[in-house]
């Protein structure tokens, strides 16, 4: 049995959002016994029992782990290569496996204890295999870091994702994409036996491909297809969709997620709301920071200007779905740009545009584990939930922007364990290098 199963902690801070309902709870304590919270209460009204590791955040507020439904930790990263662009030919998938590992790691430090990967497109096929693999060497406990939900991604031929992993004329590997739906079927079956938790595709154009973004990327009766093949395993689908008439396409094929916030229309934003899907805006993959790290890490002038071109239409887009009602899940895209565990960027954009401070916190936590399948686990704090819990300095309900800021993210307990610890004379980190300690791979 693992030694955490019995241990009790219990943790103290100076506010805590449990982000289940709207209320603050000032001089909190939380009972955790081995993985999963006991109580969460008031000073004074629970019983810390005898021999409890007694952890002191302070005035600090503790709040739920956050969970980023769309990453990309296998991306060639701007703080690891130099250019991404020559990265894609130069780095093995053995070597990138580390590196995913090493940026999830960054993001989990700032208090992100679920990712969802959305995948990486290589010339070698996707990392399905490599992401699953540090995937469950987290989950064995022999290396430090975040629950990953991994995808295995599902593209026809010339679509968006086909596009933008390799140029036109490279050479792709049998199987890279998959056209009608039986052969979607099986390539959405491969993926599955890979060990994948999630498939995703693509139903519409992009951004980072020279193609227009409205072009239809697969049929209804693909999508349909690959949404009855998962469902049939019991995995979810999620959804690259730029369009409204992609988002209708999402709604009649049942999806689980749509991706992305750019083009939508009144009856697509009714049809959504209706069906209560879960939206992930990935708004800070648009935001000007982002722009100006994919020109500085040598983007193409067009890509830089269609991602400037688009940017307005994905916060009036955030901004009309958001008045709406619809069900929004905290995502942001993190892949090239920008830096891993910059990721509660994304909330402080929220914020900016009309959401509530506690609302975007609960778009990372409540909704967010909502909208994965797992509320009955994570995303709140509250009794029986897995204990994946951050202690941060400051009130981010004052300024979202004290998620954002390493020195602040003080503790990061994971499933009743303690990964970072700020707080106490016997600081702990998971990442040991700190920025501009390791070598930037210059591949030219
Ligand atoms: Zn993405």
């Amino acid at each position: 049995m693992p030694a955490h199963s019995t241990s009790v902690k219990a943790i103290t801070g100076g506010r805590l959002i449990d982000a289940a309902g709207d209320t603050v709870m000032k001089d909190p304590v939380v009972i955790v016994e081995g993985r999963r919270i006991k109580t969460v209460g008031a000073r004074g009204a629970v019983r810390i029992p005898a021999g409890a590791q007694l952890i002191d955040a302070g005035d600090c507020t503790l709040l739920p782990g956050m969970i980023d439904c769309h990453v990309h930790v296998a991306a060639f990263n701007c703080l690891t290569f130099d250019n991404y662009r020559v990265a894609v030919f130069e780095v093995s998938p053995q070597l990138q496996m580390f590196y995913s590992l090493f940026h999830s790691q960054l993001i989990f430090e700032m208090g992100f204890t679920t990712l969802r990967d959305m995948g990486r497109g290589t010339p070698r096929g996707g990392y399905t295999a490599e992401l699953c693999a540090v995937r469950d060497a987290i989950n064995a406990g022999i290396m430090p870091g975040p629950r990953l939900i991994v995808s295995g991604r599902t593209m026809i031929t010339g679509s968006h994702f086909d596009l933008l992993t390799l140029p036109r004329a490279a050479k792709r590997e049998p199987g890279f994409t998959a056209d009608g739906p039986w052969d979607l079927r099986r390539a959405v079956r491969e993926h599955l036996r890979t060990g994948c938790d999630v498939v995703k595709t693509c139903v519409s154009g992009g951004v980072a491909d020279k193609s227009d973004h409205n072009v239809r990327n697969m049929t209804q009766e693909e999508l349909d297809a690959v949404v009855d093949e998962a469902h049939a395993f019991h995995k979810p689908v999620a959804v690259h969709c730029f369009t409204a008439d992609a988002q209708r396409m999402c709604i009649k094929a049942g999806v689980d997620t749509i991706e992305h916030m750019v083009y939508t229309d009144d009856d697509a934003i009714d049809r959504i709301r209706e069906a209560g899907t879960y939206v992930v805006p990935t708004l800070l993959h648009r935001s000007d920071h982002a722009i100006e790290l994919r020109r500085r890490h040598g983007a193409s002038e067009f890509l830089v200007k269609k991602m400037k071109a688009i940017q307005p239409a994905c916060y009036e887009t955030f901004r009309r779905m958001h008045a709406a009602g619809v069900r929004i899940a905290m995502g942001t895209d993190t892949t090239v740009d920008p830096e891993m565990g910059a990721n509660a960027k994304e909330l402080e954009l929220y914020v900016g545009l009309g959401m509530s401070p506690l609302e975007a916190i609960r778009t990372a936590t409540r909704n967010a584990a909502e909208a994965l399948g797992m509320l009955e686990d994570i995303g709140t704090l509250e009794p029986g939930k897995l204990a994946d819990v951050i202690a941060v300095d400051g009130d981010p309900l004052r300024s979202i922007r004290v998620l954002q800021d390493r020195s602040r993210v003080k503790l990061v307990m994971k499933e009743g364990d303690v990964f970072v610890d700020k707080l106490s004379a016997d600081r702990k980190y998971v990442v040991h290098p700190r920025p501009g300690q390791w070598k930037i791979i210059d591949s030219l």
